[in-house]
């Protein structure tokens, strides 16, 4: 809420699909010929050698099954990689996940990319996908953009056996994440300041590697020696955990929906060489949910009915979330529905509690089908809603919204501060639940709406005059601003005797229509043939403030028309109503 996490992504990628190799021949061959050696007692299998399956995964590891199975053993961490995913597209995302005081990084993004297994003889070579750069499969420019887009290798591994039924190969892949992999660890940004040198090996060490049918999670402590570390400096080093989240792409990739500056989005983008244009251009194109409509409902939704989307967007909400806000957590939520509506589908988006541990003990907020509202019992004062998508499309493959205990403590400061003038419900140093439910309902909504890939709306507020936030008929209907993407929290503009103004902003005008603008499915055009429509839909409320995008201003504010905390289309104004 206070710092949105804007996942700006870097590395994208295109459309490109590589045959997987027929892998299934090469294994029963190799197989016998470990079998073979493993016949020979005389002669002692090497340390590279490929080894019988039971002989490298014993009756004592445990195995969890998931996209590759998890196989753990003796401190050691073994992939079995099935050979249908040899080749296919992963996205693998660095995050610091938790650090001593002083570092104040813990659960940022560090680093994501976009990998790629593959089988080449006796090894199995993990590669980076790095090219940014695009051109349309059908255009000679395409094999040029693929030659200068040689995917760089980050690790290699000696095939150690084959699967039971040789359809799947096995790997060692604790080196991956006990030695010091840049890319899978600490930046380089993040260790000059520490004068970092080098890894501490006997300080570093595994914690866990958990799969699922979708992604495989990571956690890896990591000891680094440090000149200058930030907190505890008589140990010359600091200690962060990372957690690597490896998730399978979608093997049909989601149709784009190009971005315009007049709409605000989290976007992702891609350099295309393949334009007309002389020179290459970058392709800018919208973080969202992949919203379809059902074959069947087609008819219906040609004719302007409202159908519920092939695959609906669900939020569960962690099981460590107090019961007595659950239901306002759920319901900021589904408020998003109506926004959704104006886009053409019913029930897009809804909230669940998530299975028991009895029903399911699988179930876990890590899984990457699953996005959850977790309950983090921090004392920061906060809450935020990152997302993760497909650099190659923008679809959204995951978000869970980090919700802070504390949050709350923020809530009645503001509510307080802003309100409690002309709001009885503010005028106790402890709220009643239902007081404290409805700001949690605020603030929920606000988290959801930058998980659907709205960035911060400050240009939004400005759209009303400053004395319309006293009319308790405007503002019921039409809250404190038309988006509730800005900070517009709460109406310290009303003053003793307006009674009945709201005191905060609701799914509003513009969110209804940036929604719409994002999510309508435009039925038998491509991505470019979009375009026009989509400036059409921007035109028809050109000039009406109410549909404004203003930018977040960071440092300095040249736009004061868009701004933080400010309500209403005179700042002084309304300041001044404030400290009456
Ligand atoms: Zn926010």
């Amino acid at each position: 809420m206070l710092k949105q996490l804007s996942y700006k992504l870097l590395i994208v990628v295109s459309v490109f699909f590589v045959v997987a190799c027929s892998s299934t021949k090469e294994a029963s061959k190799a197989k016998k010929g470990a079998t073979t050696a493993a016949n020979k007692p005389a002669k002692k299998p090497g340390k590279n050698d490929i080894q019988p399956f039971n002989k490298v995964i014993t009756k004592e590891a445990k195995s969890d099954e998931g996209l590759f199975t998890v196989h753990t053993q003796d401190e050691s961490y073994f992939y079995e990689i099935p050979d249908s995913l040899f080749d296919r597209e992963m996205l693998m995302v660095t995050r610091i996940a938790k650090t001593a005081n002083g570092l104040g990084f813990g659960g940022g993004k560090q680093n994501e990319q976009v990998l790629r297994w593959q089988k080449k003889g006796k090894k199995v070579i993990l590669r980076v996908v790095s090219y940014n750069v695009f051109a349309a499969d059908s255009l000679p420019v395409r094999e040029a953009v693929e030659n200068s887009n040689f995917e760089p290798v980050l690790f290699t591994f000696p095939i150690k056996a084959f699967g039971k039924d040789s359809t799947s190969t096995v790997i060692d892949v604790t080196p991956l994440f006990e030695k010091d992999v840049k890319s899978l660890g600490l930046p380089d940004f993040r260790r000059r300041p520490y004068k970092v040198t080098r890894l501490e090996s006997d300080k570093s060490f595994i914690e866990s590697v958990k799969s699922y049918p979708r992604n495989i999670e990571a956690r890896h402590v990591k000891t680094y020696a440090a000149g200058a570390p930030p907190s505890n400096s008589s140990t010359g080093s600091i200690s962060i955990e990372i957690n690597n989240s490896m998730i399978l792409l979608p093997e049909n990739p989601m149709k784009r929906r190009y971005f315009d500056e007049r709409v605000g989005w989290f976007t992702s983008s891609q350099t295309d060489y393949g334009l007309e244009d002389q020179k290459s251009k970058s392709l800018e194109f919208l973080d969202r949910w992949r919203l379809e409509v059902r074959d069947e409902d087609i008819e219906k939704f040609k004719r302007g009915e409202l159908v519920v989307p092939k695959k609906q967007i669900v939020y569960y909400i962690d099981r460590a979330t107090p019961e007595k806000w659950r239901k306002y957590i759920k319901q900021g939520i589904e408020d998003w529905q109506v926004a959704f509506e104006a886009a053409g589908f019913k029930e897009a988006i809804i909230a669940k509690d998530p299975p028991t541990v009895e029903e399911d003990p699988e179930w876990s907020p890590e899984d990457v089908r699953y996005s959850v509202v977790r309950y983090l019992a921090s004392p920061i004062p906060n809450a935020n809603g990152p997302h993760v998508s497909d650099p190659r499309t923008g679809e959204i493959l995951e978000s869970d919204i980090n919700w802070y205990h504390n949050v709350m403590s923020l809530l009645r400061g503001w509510f307080f501060v802003q309100t409690a003038a002309i709001n009885p419900d503010a005028q106790s140093p402890q709220f009643k639940d239902e007081v404290m439910g409805r700001l949690i309902r605020f603030v929920s909504a606000h988290e959801v709406g930058h998980t659907l890939g709205l960035p911060h709306n400050m240009g939004s507020s400005v759209a009303y005059k400053v004395e319309d936030l006293r009319d308790a008929a405007f503002t019921q209907k039409y809250g404190t601003a038309p988006s509730i993407m800005d900070y517009a929290r709460f109406n310290y503009v009303a003053q003793p005797g307006d009674e009945g103004v709201a005191l905060m902003p609701n799914i509003g005008v513009y969110d209804k229509y940036a929604i719409s603008w994002g999510y309508r499915p435009i039925l038998d055009k491509t991505a470019e043939e979009e375009k026009p429509i989509l400036n059409q839909w921007i035109m028809e409320h050109a000039g009406d403030p109410m549909y404004r995008f203003g930018h977040q201003q960071v440092g300095d504010i040249h736009d004061p028309s868009s701004q933080t905390e400010d309500l209403g289309d005179d700042a002084m104004l309304a300041s001044e109503y404030g400290i009456k």
